[in-house]
């Protein structure tokens, strides 16, 4: 704490983390003996630097940019760019820290880090995003490489934005080095089900969770928090399993639409309006806007928070378990508050935190670097296949753990657990570096 003052964020990560360990460090001394806990915490390297633009008016803005490099024993450090005025160095550590876990989860050889920018993109027009895309690429390209580090997106971070960041790294080393960025578009270098993989993940981990008490998504209620790349494709899923998705949200409120989610009118309201909820509202009978009140007030079965860090509380959560939910797995970052988890676990919900439940993004990732690296493309389907059994792996890998620990059906326990021990083993492997 006194290391890293006024990180709240990155605090409340590395707790999370830490509470589940005694376990793992009681049975291996090795670890504590050789410092891993106080080495994974601190990342390898961290960059700050101003992002100077000019706006359409013609004014010099200056924003700060981020880049954590945060653990490299098991792959190049991998982990998306988030461009939101809340940007500050401890989101931007939490979201690292999460990501070396995260990442080791997958099985996959990637390290973890995590980068972004205190940059409003809502309001700004395609050349104000492309100069300051530009701006930040200039100064972060030397730090960047596919066997160095690897960014993708994040929240404010789509295709828009790869693409003006992939053209200025292209542009400046004189490289078309495709394997330096992911969440590229398909027509160079993009992975197809990139684009669905975190959403889709997220749904696929629920259903295997569904699984182990012999139910399924079929005939459920679902509320989806979000509006964004990973709500849009965890609501597609759902309704592909045969769900009713009745609510999403944006920061504007949230959205009930009892007859189920119209996908391709939410689909084009937000990502090609780039519209807000209000707008949904308008063109869909029957459904309404809601500003008071929480998304987690409407009765469903299954929640899956896909928006934001702690949108999901301890009031939340108790208004969940009076509806009876079942599931809730974590489609963004770090949704649920320590209570809100507690209140959930203690209520017998089958609970999914982020690093497991949406690690399908960063595996599909790793899948999109496979492709660049032979020069190749897969199908849909197969990518599809690939995604389908990374995420039972990543389930069966965290039940495994968390029984193997005296917590089963404890997936945040198996999570942190399996997580930590992948990278704390290549950590000593490697030496004291
Ligand atoms: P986007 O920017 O595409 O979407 C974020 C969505 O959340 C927007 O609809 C935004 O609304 C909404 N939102 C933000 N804050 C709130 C709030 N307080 N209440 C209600 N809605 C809110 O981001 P992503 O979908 O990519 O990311 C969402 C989460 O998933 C983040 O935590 C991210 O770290 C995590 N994640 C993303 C991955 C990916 O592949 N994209 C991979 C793994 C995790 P508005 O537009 O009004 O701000």
């Amino acid at each position: 704490l006194r290391r890293n003052p006024g990180e709240a964020e990155f605090h409340q990560a590395v707790r999370e983390v830490f509470d589940s360990l005694a376990p793992v460090l009681r049975r291996n001394p090795q670890y504590g003996d050789a410092a891993v806990l106080e080495r994974i915490c601190e990342p390898e390297r961290q960059i700050i630097f101003r992002v100077p633009w000019v706006d359409d008016s013609g004014r010099v803005q200056i924003n700060r940019g981020f880049r954590v490099e945060y653990n490299s024993a098991l792959g190049p450090y991998k982990g998306g760019l988030r461009f939101h005025p809340s940007v500050y160095l401890g989101i931007v550590k939490f979201l690292g820290f999460e990501q070396v876990f995260k990442n080791a989860l997958t099985g996959m050889p990637i390290g973890g880090g995590k980068g972004g920018a205190d940059f409003d993109p809502r309001g700004r027009s395609d050349g104000e995003v492309m100069r300051f895309c530009q701006s930040f690429m200039t100064e972060l390209y030397r730090h960047l490489g596919e066997h160095t580090d690897v960014p993708a997106g994040d929240v404010g971070v789509g295709g828009r934005e790869i693409g003006y960041l992939f053209g200025q790294y292209k542009r400046i080393t004189n490289r078309y080095e495709s394997g330096v960025l992911t969440g590229k578009g398909v027509g160079w270098g993009g992975s197809l089900v990139r684009t669905e993989a975190t959403g889709y993940g997220t749904v696929l981990f629920a259903q295997e969770m569904l699984r182990t008490r012999g139910r399924s998504f079929d005939g459920l209620r679902v509320a989806v928090s979000g509006a964004g790349n990973v709500a849009i494709y965890a609501i597609e899923k759902a309704q592909q399993l045969g769900a009713r998705v009745v609510a999403f949200s944006d920061s504007s409120g949230y959205v009930v639409d009892e007859a189920g989610v119209d996908l391709e009118l939410l689909k084009a309201v937000k990502e090609v309006q780039r519209g807000r909820a209000a707008d949904y509202v308008a063109q869909r009978p029957g459904a309404h806007l809601a500003t008071a009140g929480r998304i987690w007030d409407v009765p469903v079965e299954v929640a899956l928070p896909c928006a934001t860090q702690n949108e999901l509380d301890g009031a939340d959560a108790k208004a969940l378990l009076s509806h009876g939910v079942l599931a809730v797995a974590e489609g963004a970052n770090m949704p649920t508050t320590p209570d809100g988890v507690s209140l959930l676990q203690e209520g017998g919900v089958l609970f999914a935190p982020g690093k497991a439940a949406n690690a399908g993004g960063v595996a599909t990732s790793a899948l999109e670097m496979q492709q660049n690296a032979s020069r190749d493309s897969w199908t849909f389907e197969g990518t599809e296949e690939r995604l389908t059994e990374i995420m039972a792996g990543i389930h069966d890998r965290c039940a495994s753990t968390a029984d193997e620990h005296d917590g089963p059906g404890d997936y945040v326990l198996g999570a942190n657990i399996a997580g930590f021990r992948r990278v704390a083993d290549a950590v000593l492997a490697l030496g004291l570096v």
